[in-house]
Order: structure tokens, then sequence, then C-alpha cells
């Protein structure tokens, strides 16, 4: 479902990716994990084309990220193209940015109805169900800086959610969080994994790779050094960097 082949980037003189070569399959978990600054989330940020890649490319379902070819140039889509693909990737961030004042309902509904312009009764319904798997029926009118951190970041998800993505990214999505909150959003994604949502998640949780990853992506300084089970990379990985990073965070 998401592919990329032979990705590229640069910030300056800085190549931050080396070359990243992924397949994840619908219905797959992708953890990715690797030290600060090694590029999680600029490769994340590359799949729905809030950064450019400068080599290589990504697809989504089948379609080309960002740009199409004509004869032998790239040429970039146009914003409301790439809107329409973004709209097939939901992404979660580390900070829950939800709209401050804006009730966490009318947060779920913003989306749908601006940018697919979907009805929006048939959004309300779609959003109410989607607030009720997350555990939050209950708060549809309150505010984002009513809720804790937790509830946020399930309202998060929840908002991506009712886009109705092919695939959704998490960046690090609870290491904002305080340590007792950090179980309620675990288990709100391991529900979506459950369910068959695709994802691809940057975490530090060493513990939820292993249980619902179906692969383990070890990354450093911009290359994918490690790729496979995450149970067998965990237990013995391969290379002696994944070693002494894993002995740090486990
Ligand atoms: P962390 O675990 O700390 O979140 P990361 O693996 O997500 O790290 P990235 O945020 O992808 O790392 O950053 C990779 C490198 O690219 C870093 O050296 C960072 O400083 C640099 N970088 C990221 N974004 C930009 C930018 N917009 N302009 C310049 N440099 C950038
Ligand atoms: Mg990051």
């Amino acid at each position: 479902l998401v592919k990329l082949r032979d990705v590229r980037k640069s910030f300056g003189s800085v190549e931050v990716l080396r070359g990243i070569d992924l397949e994840v399959d619908s219905g797959e978990v992708c953890c990715i994990i690797g030290p600060s600054g090694c590029g999680k989330s600029t490769l994340l940020r590359c799949i729905n084309h809030l950064e450019r890649v400068d080599g290589g490319e990504v697809q989504v379902d089948g379609a080309r990220i960002g740009y199409r070819r004509s004869g032998n140039r790239l040429i970039e889509l146009p914003e409301r193209d790439i809107a329409r693909q973004r709209a097939d990737i939901g992404m979660v961030f580390q900070r829950f940015n939800l709209f401050p004042h804006m009730t966490v309902l009318e947060n779920l509904l913003e989306a749908p109805c601006r940018v697919k312009r979907e009805p929006r009764e048939e959004v309300r319904e779609r959003a109410r169900e989607l607030l009720e798997r997350v555990g939050l029926a209950a708060r549809e009118d309150a505010y984002p800086g009513q809720l804790s951190g937790g509830q946020q970041q399930r309202v998060a998800i929840a908002r991506a959610l009712a886009m109705r993505p092919k695939v959704m990214l998490f960046d690090e999505p609870t290491s904002a969080l305080d340590p007792e909150l950090v179980g309620e959003v675990l288990a709100t994604m391991r529900d979506l994994a459950a369910d068959g949502m695709t994802m691809l998640l940057v975490t530090h949780e060493i513990g939820f790779a292993r249980e619902v990853g179906s692969t383990l992506v070890f990354m450093d300084e911009g290359t994918i050094v490690e790729h496979g089970d995450p149970r067998e990379i965990i237990a013995a990985p391969s290379h002696e960097r994944t070693r002494s990073f894993l002995s740090k965070v486990l």
C-alpha cells in the first residue's frame, strides 16, 4: 500500500535520508525506531509531501505522491491534487494540534466538510461513531483545553480517521504525554491495528512495537539499518548499531 523507493532528502548540505526503500502492505503496522536526528520524522513527512523528496519516489495505493511524470520530467502536482492525496493519509503528531477554538465534534467535522465537501449530517454521524470508538463520546462538546493530554491525543486520532484515510502515520504520538496517560493512547492504536488499519508509527514504545508491530525498522543516519520481525530484531538484533540503540531504550 505504501512504497518508498530510494527516497532521498537533504537540508542544505546535510543528507537526512540517504536512499530509503520501504514497503508497507495493507493492514501492516510498521514501527520505526532510531536515535534522535536519524530522519524518522522527515521520512513520515515525505510520505504526505510535507517535505519534498530530492530523489526517489513515494507511492500510496499505486499513486505517486506529490509529482507526476511528463516525458522524462517530474512536475509537482498542484496544491489541490496534493490536498486530495493527503486526505488518504492520516497523520498524528507528538503534540496534539487540535483547533483550540472548536469543540471536539467540530474538530472532527472540519476536514471532511471543508476539504472533501461531504455533507455535514453524514460526517457528524461518522464522527460520533469514531468518538465512541476512542472512548470520548461523552465529550463531543468539550473544547480541547478542557481535556487531558491523553484525551486530546485520542481526539486527534479520531479526527484523522474522520477523513477515512488509507494509511495512518504516527510521529511519537505518546512521547509528550504524562506516563499515566500513555496507556490509553496505545490502547486506541492497538484497536486500530486490530481493525486492520495500515499504520506507520515512529515510537520509543518498544513493548508496543513488539506486541502490535508487523515489522520493525531501525534507522540510523538516514538509512534503514535493519528491517524485519519486531520480536526477532528485539530479541536478537543483527547489527551492532541496533543492539546498542535497543540497550539504551529497553
Ligand atoms: P527525533 O527522534 O529527535 O524526533 P528524527 O529522527 O525525527 O529525530 P528528523 O526530525 O527527521 O529526525 O531530523 C533529521 C535531521 O534533519 C536532523 O538533523 C534535523 O536537524 C534535520 N532537519 C529536520 N527538519 C529540518 C528542516 N526543516 N530544516 C533543516 N534541517 C532539518
Ligand atoms: Mg522526530
